[in-house]
Formats: C-alpha cells, structure tokens, sequence
C-alpha cells in the first residue's frame, strides 16, 4: 500500500510474514478463516474445483496433515488410499459415522460391552433420531448371521475389540465375511489397538474411528478423535456431514495429536511389553483371583487376538480377591500408578470399573460379562516395569 495508513489501522491490520523459509515442525494455524487471493480462486475452491482452505470449520492445513497422517497409517496395507477427518473428540467422530451413514428406520447391530460413552449415544440419542439399536454377543457368529437375516434394516454392524474392561476379541475378518454377505457396512473403534496393532480397514473393515484422547496422542492433553473410511464417496459422505454438525477438531487439540503420534510405536511397544510383565506377574499372585489379559495363554480369545493384532497392548484388568473393598483398597495403596479415569497416557492409570465406567450398566448384565466388583482396570504405562511391578507388589500384600 503506498498510501501511510493512520496508527489503528496498522494495529488491526496482520504484520507483514516472511514466509520464504518453511518451518520444520507442523505450525499451529489459529484463522478461523482463510484469503482467497482472487475472485476466480475463491469459485474455484467453494465449487471444489481447487483444494484450498476457506473457513475453519471445513478445517484446515494443522488438522489435515494429522487427519491425512492417521488415514495413511490406518490404511497402511491398502492398495489405495484411505481418506481421514479428525473431530472434536472420539464421540463425535461416532456420532459424526453414523449420522452420515444412517437415518431414520435404520438399526445397528453391536455389542453388550460397547465404551459406556457409546452405548449411551446409541440408546439414549440415537434412538430418539429413528436409529435403532440391537445389541448382542458378537463372537457367536452364528447368531450374528441369524441377526442380520432376520433385520434388513440393519445397515452397520459396529464393534470394539479388545472390549473394555475385560478385553474380550471379536474376530474382525469373520465379521466382516458376514457383514457383507448381508451388504452391511462394519465399522470398528481401534482406539485399545491404534494402527500399530491392528488396521481393520486390511481385514476389510469399511469404517474405523478413534479416541485419539487416548494412545494416538498418548499424553492425556487434548481430546479428540478421528474418522477413517477407504472409500471416496463414503469419505465425502463423513465430510459433509462433519461440516454440518459443526464437530470439526481444534486445530490445538490437533497439534498435540501431531507431537503425540511421533512417538507411537515406541510407545505401544512399551506398553504392550510391560502389560505382558505385570499380566505374568498378577497371574502367580495369590491375592489376584483373575487376569484379563490377551497375551495370557489363558485368556478365552487369545487366539483371535493373534491372529488380528501385531502385539496385545497396554490394557489389561484383573480381580482381586475378595470384592469392591479389596479393589478399592488396592487402588488407594498404589503409589506409582494414578487413579484416574482415561487410558492410553504414558503414565500407568488404574479404574474401578463398576464404581466408575461400569457404574450404570446393570449388575446381572455386568456379571454376566465378567465385570466384577473386584475388578481393577488398568491402562498400563511406560514406566520401568520394575517400579509398576512393585508398586503392585506392595499394595496387594497388604490385602
Ligand atoms: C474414550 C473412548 C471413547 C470416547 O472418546 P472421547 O475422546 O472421550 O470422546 C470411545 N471409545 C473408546 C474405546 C474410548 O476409550
């Protein structure tokens, strides 16, 4: 400009960037809007016909790289390309799936120890929109097929596996097989796996979403989630959907997800060598009445467990002996793991079950279930297995 504009003009105006030199590390872009340099390109974006950013709602480029980053790590084994969105947390990444994939009349099939935050938006919010809810054992495959042949209106099969807290496995390729001789869509939270352990969308699995809250980011400092289809027209689907119900990621929450997921493989092998150590080590302790793990040759699903995931994680539970009390004791004496209810942090975390995350689902069908009151959950850390092991040591000796 070369007409000197008046002071408070320059003070509202942006500073002039020297933007000739690239910054190594992802920028954190705070715009809620984007420059259109002219009329032509301003069309040319809104009409799709050229990729750039507009409005920060739609997203923008901290969000995609990340979104993009997980989609290629989700899709790794594909032949082609998987296609991300990161949202405002792993709840609104499933409501974001389902509102973009179902409506009115529809039903989905799942499982009875579905992530409570789940189970709640199906049967409390879902159900109100017209979307209805059949819930069942999904490792009996027979059932699941009975299932979707008795209900045409079934139009997604949805699952986690391993399941909270129990850590029981539903064989993703059987129902895949099954799902799609119905012509129903699956989609799976990997969130306990990440892409590391376990990609779905290999095993054909057509729709996967995260809590990145948890081992993506892995730092217990920021919530979000993400939303991985293999498909294009199903990918545009979620965005235009993710558009409108406004649950876009923020672009902070993002960046932290981008720090976090530099780290992940050594993190989840970490996690999963000392889940391996301290699950051996509660398993020979006389005050450990059950483990929960999938490494354990013991565990009911350990086969299923190795045939779809790479190595078996940093979430177990086990129950001590006696009830609630003992559990809660133990919890209180625990000094280098931390009480605290989310999974996934570098730091080992450890959760009552059915006075915390359990605390509204139904006794019998807790039991049922295997989830006891002696049960103690743990998110298990990267910390020297040593310190955990005798931690647990000194707590359960006092029992
Ligand atoms: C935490 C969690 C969610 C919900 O994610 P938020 O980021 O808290 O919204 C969904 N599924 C699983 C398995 C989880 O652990």
């Amino acid at each position: 400009m070369d007409k000197p504009l008046k002071l408070n003009s320059y003070c509202v105006k942006e500073g002039v960037r020297n933007e000739s030199t690239k910054p190594h590390q992802l920028p954190l872009y705070l715009s809620s809007s984007f420059v259109m340099e002219d009329s032509q390109e301003a069309v040319d974006i809104f009409t799709g016909k050229k990729k750039g950013h507009v409005y920060g709602r739609y997203g923008n480029p901290t969000i995609d790289a990340v979104a993009h980053k997980i989609a290629q790590m989700e899709g790794y084994d594909l032949k082609g390309d998987a296609y991300g969105f990161l949202t405002s947390s792993g709840m609104s990444a499933i409501t974001t799936l389902i509102m973009a994939t179902l409506q009115s009349g529809d039903a989905v099939l799942t499982q009875g120890n579905l992530y409570g935050g789940s189970t709640e938006l199906l049967n409390k919010l879902l159900s109100r929109m017209g979307i209805s809810t059949i819930f069942t054992n999904l490792q009996d495959l027979n059932g699941v097929e009975r299932i979707l042949k008795d209900n045409s209106n079934i139009r997604m099969v949805y699952f986690e596996t391993p399941a909270n807290p129990t850590m029981a496995c539903i064989d993703i390729e059987a129902i895949n097989i099954i799902a799609s001789k119905y012509g129903v869509p699956t989609a799976i939270d990997n969130t306990f796996c990440t892409p590391y352990l376990q990609r779905p969308l290999s095993m054909g699995t057509d729709y996967v979403i995260h809590s990145t809250t948890k081992y993506l980011n892995g730092h217990g400092n920021s919530i979000a989630g993400a939303i991985i289809a293999a498909d294009y027209d199903a990918s545009r689907k979620i965005w235009e959907t993710l558009k409108l119900n406004g649950s876009t990621c923020n672009p902070f929450d993002a960046w932290l997800l981008s720090n976090g997921l530099k780290t992940l493989a050594i993190r989840m092998d970490k996690h999963s060598s000392n889940a391996q150590a301290i699950a051996e080590y509660l398993s020979q302790h006389d005050k450990v009445a059950h483990v929960n793990y999938n490494g354990l040759p013991d565990h009911p699903d350990h086969e299923i467990a190795k045939k779809q995931m790479s190595q078996m994680g940093g979430m177990l539970s086990f129950t001590v002996v006696g009830g609630q009390a003992e559990a809660l004791a133990t919890i209180d004496r625990l000094q280098c793991c931390t009480h605290a209810p989310t999974l996934g942090d570098v730091d080992t975390l450890v959760l009552h079950p059915t006075t915390s995350s359990h605390l509204n689902v139904d006794k019998a069908v807790r039991e049922a279930n295997g989830i006891t009151d002696g049960m103690i959950r743990v998110s298990v850390g990267i910390e020297d297995v040593e310190d955990l092991i005798a931690d647990f040591e000194q707590a359960l000796n006092q029992l």
